[in-house]
């Protein structure tokens, strides 16, 4: 429980919140039941609290909530819906540092990322606020029946797709959660949030402010529990609309197979290895920084992570020292001290996992250029590592790590746009990817070349709510952020209005 193993000075309200096991949220009540599961801090690894693990009965009781909150919610007004999740996102900056403690102690985060939870999840309730009065159909030039538009009129209605059934991975919680529980609360949905039970407790954070903001009871519900527990229970539920997932590629197929058996809407956000082009042409100024924070941020845990680097070989020496001291200068340690810019891996598994892929490299013929180690202190901290010499056929170039490892391939003059891009998209991932260029048809061929679902120009994976994010291939099904996210939460009414 909480006190000995917290490695950080945290408020009473977090303290208070983490000192009992974190609950479900049903129906807008706390709701205790289940086995408990420690939630260890990834830092230190001491447990800071524990979670109650749901299943089956729990899912039912959220789902029922769900489906009874629903036809009041989908039929509020349009702004009614606004000011509810403007007055979430309010609350949310109000109990900003309770955000970032929380996504420092069980999400593993570096406080300075950290920081940023509470705007961003509010940037993204605000956005979609916005968009609950443009959630609009069309009226269209039907020929129905062979009458003209002067004796029919024909248009579709944008409704709510129904109850959604969101799951969700454990790194930047509050962010990934956002991203379903914004859009859907603006699409007129009801929610069952299954968070990763890794690092649960933003979600029922998030679920208690929409409930102090006013939202009715069962619009957003939160069941806490293992994936192959409660999240294989929602995803069988036979009153799921729709299930909205973010995590690995191999839980995407078990949900897509677990989906069939009421055929429910699904959408996928999932795991990418992507490329990263350095030209020789390209600022190593800017160039430097930018490919080494795309293959470490939060120490390799992002789906668009640049794990797979190739450097025009003019460049290539350069670029990979440059990496190399960024990398050695980046301080590591827990996210609570605000100068580390690298925090630990999620859990000693996953450590582990990273450890032996690092290992492989090396076997495999990688040559190591910096990092590699674990560091010899509590919880799972791994250096970022730079790996040349590269081939393609390597696990470290063809397996997403998660962990914080760049392997670098090299590329010349003599080889085609064409060619080069074929290499980067030699993958069953399409998620994200980047071209370090100055070069304006450099820039412009290869963007149109990737297979992935964003491409960056001299950035690698800028996201902004106004931008739509998802992948390609084996990355996912269908687009978060943007307009786009409200497809996946709405379906299309053809009505025709025939009058003679
Ligand atoms: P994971 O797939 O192991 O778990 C994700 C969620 O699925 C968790 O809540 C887990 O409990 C649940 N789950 C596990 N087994 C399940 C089952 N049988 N049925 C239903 N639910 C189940 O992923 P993770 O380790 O938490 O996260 C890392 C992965 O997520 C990486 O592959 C990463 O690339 C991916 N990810 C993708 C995006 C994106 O937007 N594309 C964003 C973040 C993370």
């Amino acid at each position: 429980m909480l006190g000995g193993g917290a490695a950080i000075d945290i408020s009473t309200q977090t303290a208070e919140r983490l000192s009992k096991p974190q609950p479900h949220f049903i129906n807008g009540a706390r709701v205790a039941s289940g086995r408990l599961r420690d939630i260890l801090d990834p830092a230190t690894g001491n447990a800071i609290s524990q979670l109650h693990l749901g299943g089956a009965s729990e899912i039912d009781a959220a789902v029922a909530a769900g489906r009874a909150a629903l036809p009041g919610w989908a039929a509020a007004a349009p702004d009614e819906r606004a000011q509810l999740i403007l007055k979430l996102a309010e609350l949310l900056e109000r109990n900003a540092e309770a955000v970032t403690e929380i996504s420092i102690l069980d999400g593993g985060l570096p406080r300075p990322i950290a920081e940023g939870c509470a705007p961003f999840s509010s940037l993204l309730l605000r956005y979609y606020a916005g968009w609950t009065s443009k959630i609009a159909g069309q009226t269209l030039p039907s020929s129905a029946m062979g009458k003209s538009p002067n004796d029919l009129l024909a248009y579709t209605l944008r409704e709510p797709i129904g109850v959604v059934g969101a799951i969700t991975p454990w790194n930047y919680p509050f962010g990934m959660e956002m991203l379903k529980i914004a859009p859907v609360l603006a699409a007129g949905c009801a929610l069952v949030l299954k968070p990763a039970e890794d690092a649960p407790a933003a979600a029922l954070l998030m679920a208690e402010l929409a409930h102090e903001a006013g939202l009715p009871d069962g619009v957003f519900n939160v069941i806490n529990g293992l994936g192959e527990e409660a999240g294989a229970a929602l995803c069988a539920h036979g009153s799921i609309d729709k299930i909205a997932f973010t995590g690995s590629t191999e839980v995407g197929r078990i949900i897509v197979r677990a989906a069939a058996g009421n055929l429910k809407k699904v959408s996928l956000e999932l795991g990418g290895k992507s490329p990263v082009f350095v030209f020789p042409d390209a600022d190593l100024a800017t160039a430097v920084p930018g490919v080494a924070m795309a293959g470490f941020l939060l120490s390799g845990q992002n789906c668009v992570c640049g794990s797979r680097l190739f450097a025009h070989e003019k460049i290539a020496e350069d670029l990979a020292a440059g990496i190399a001291e960024f990398a050695r200068g980046m301080p590591i340690g827990p996210g609570s001290d605000p100068n580390n810019m690298i925090g630990p891996l999620i859990s000693e598994r996953q450590r582990d996992r990273v450890e032996g892929m690092i290992a492989q490299a090396g076997k495999e013929g990688a040559k190591r250029v910096t990092g590699g180690k674990r560091l010899d202190r509590d919880g799972w901290f791994i250096e970022p590592t730079l790996f040349a010499e590269c081939e393609p056929g390597m696990r470290i170039v063809r397996e997403e790590v998660f962990g914080p490892v760049i392997s670098m391939q090299t590329f010349s003059d003599d080889e085609s746009f064409e060619s080069l891009a074929a290499r980067g998209n030699d993958t069953a991932y399409g998620l994200s990817g980047s071209v370090w260029t100055r070069d304006l048809e450099t820039a412009m061929r290869m963007t149109r070349l990737i297979d992935a679902g964003q491409v960056g120009v001299n950035c690698h994976a800028a996201m902004d709510p106004t931008m739509p994010f998802g992948g390609n291939k084996q990355s996912g099904w269908g687009r978060e952020f943007g307009e786009a996210a409200l497809d996946l939460y709405t379906k299309t009414k053809a009505v025709t209005l025939s009058w003679s």
